[in-house]
């Protein structure tokens, strides 16, 4: 499509759009008066209108039932996580046995460690993408210590090449062979925080397979962002977040993907609780642990149900909505955005660089954009103007127009407004 940097044509695209609909779903912070521009769903996505009843059903089940709510609330609280199954298996493209929602995303992330990462004589190797995300190289960090091993020898990242912001898929499938034997677990973002980039999964499992290896996939950006088959690509374990491009609220409940392979495995370890415990069996308090068959058989504690209730509103309305939905319109929301950045970089003779891949199915709902020549003060103005986005050091802007509720009207508000912001600086 051609694509053109003015009002109107924006305004046909969302006429044309068959998710218009859903951006009066969502609750948006004001700015004078009017709904800002919102480009952070991939940190905290927006709350939805319809979650205040999800949560309010529950308050209400617990203040008319008290304990009794566990079998008798609309939704009872025993088996809450179970509504789960079905609809997030489609989101991951899983069996709904592979899925479970429970803790949050860091903690999964050891828990399935327990299960997944079990290295032993020569095998105790991870490989994981440089600059991974924080709280991941915390994770790995300690996970390989606490088997006594050195971090530095345990853990080898994969690393971009000199001059280039990606990491290419070539790289990573030669460093899986490199570490060959020695290797225990192949453990990477599938869809990288900092520049947006999607990894080849299926091509990157298969190779951690051919050496031996398990692999184990970060979703915290992928989920409710791409479509994926972890089920058919055999993905050991997977875990994300649901407050990122799930919407489901700050700090709010993680999902958990165990491939049915090693659901019926009697010598996996893993860190058990009631909760995992045989479901029609759970409230005999036998001394004996016999997990339930499925993911379903890693959950630990009775669940959070305040905070699964405005999860299970996003998972409703992800039901509706359909990933296949979703990503055509992120394809064409993302590169039009994209367009108008260079139409805007032309205009002003500015020097953006974005550093996302330029390959529709290297990238997803994000586009990080290095400012050459500008600086902090841009990201201010845009802050101050109504369009949040979000600063990376040293010099990156992340924008992620997220499907459900930006129209490709914000898009070209939004270059009105960074054209402003950088005349503005020239002055
Ligand atoms: C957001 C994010 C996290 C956050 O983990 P929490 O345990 O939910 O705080 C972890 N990993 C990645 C890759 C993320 O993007």
């Amino acid at each position: 499509m051609v694509f053109e940097n003015t009002r109107t044509f924006a305004q046909q695209l969302d006429a044309q759009d068959p998710l218009r609909a859903y951006k009066s779903e969502f609750i948006f912070p004001q700015h004078n008066g009017k709904n800002v521009i919102y480009f952070t769903g991939n940190s905290l996505g927006l709350q939805p209108k319809r979650t205040a009843q999800y949560v309010q059903d529950v308050m209400d089940d617990w203040a008319n039932l008290a304990v009794e709510g566990h079998f008798y609330a609309q939704k009872p609280w025993w088996d809450y996580h179970e509504r789960f199954c079905e609809p997030l298996s489609k989101i991951v493209g899983a069996l709904p046995s592979e899925v479970t929602v429970m803790n949050t995303l860091t903690v999964n992330l050891h828990l399935l460690m327990v299960s997944f990462y079990q290295p032993q004589g020569q095998r105790y190797k991870i490989i994981c993408e440089e600059k991974a995300f924080p709280s991941d190289q915390y994770l790995l960090q300690t996970q390989v210590r606490f088997h006594g091993y050195e971090p530095a020898d345990a853990i080898v990242e994969i690393k971009r090449r000199e001059g280039e912001h990606n990491i290419r898929l070539e790289d990573v499938l030669a460093k899986i062979e490199e570490v060959g034997d020695a290797l225990a677990l192949v453990f990477i973002g599938g869809v990288n925080y900092y520049t947006g980039q999607v990894f080849d999964m299926q091509q990157i499992t298969a190779a951690g397979h051919a050496q031996g290896a398990l692999v184990g996939w970060d979703l915290a950006h992928a989920a409710g962002n791409i479509e994926m088959n972890l089920h058919d690509w055999q993905v050991d374990f997977a875990s994300w977040c649901s407050y990122k491009y799930m919407n489901s609220g700050p700090g709010n409940a993680s999902g958990c993907f165990v491939h049915e392979k090693h659901h019926h495995n009697k010598k996996l370890h893993r860190f058990a609780g009631w909760w995992g415990h045989n479901k029609e069996r759970r409230f005999k308090m036998e001394p004996d642990f016999d997990p339930v068959a499925g993911a379903n058989g890693w959950q630990v504690s009775n669940l959070p149900i305040l905070s699964l209730a405005p999860y299970l509103a996003s998972v409703d309305m992800f039901a509706e909505v359909g990933m296949p939905a979703l990503v055509a319109k992120r394809n064409q929301i993302t590169a039009y955005l994209e367009f108008i950045l260079q139409q805007i970089d032309a205009e002003v003779d500015s020097t953006f660089e974005v550093i996302t891949p330029k390959n529709p199915i290297e990238r997803a709902s994000q586009l990080s954009v290095f400012l050459h020549g500008e600086g902090r003060a841009l990201f201010d103005y845009l802050m101050s103007n109504g369009v949040i986005t979000d600063w990376r050091e040293p010099n990156v802007i992340r924008l992620a127009p997220v499907p459900l509720y930006t129209s490709y009207e914000d898009m070209y508000d939004f270059g009105q407004i960074l054209k402003a912001g950088i005349l503005s600086k020239a002055q």
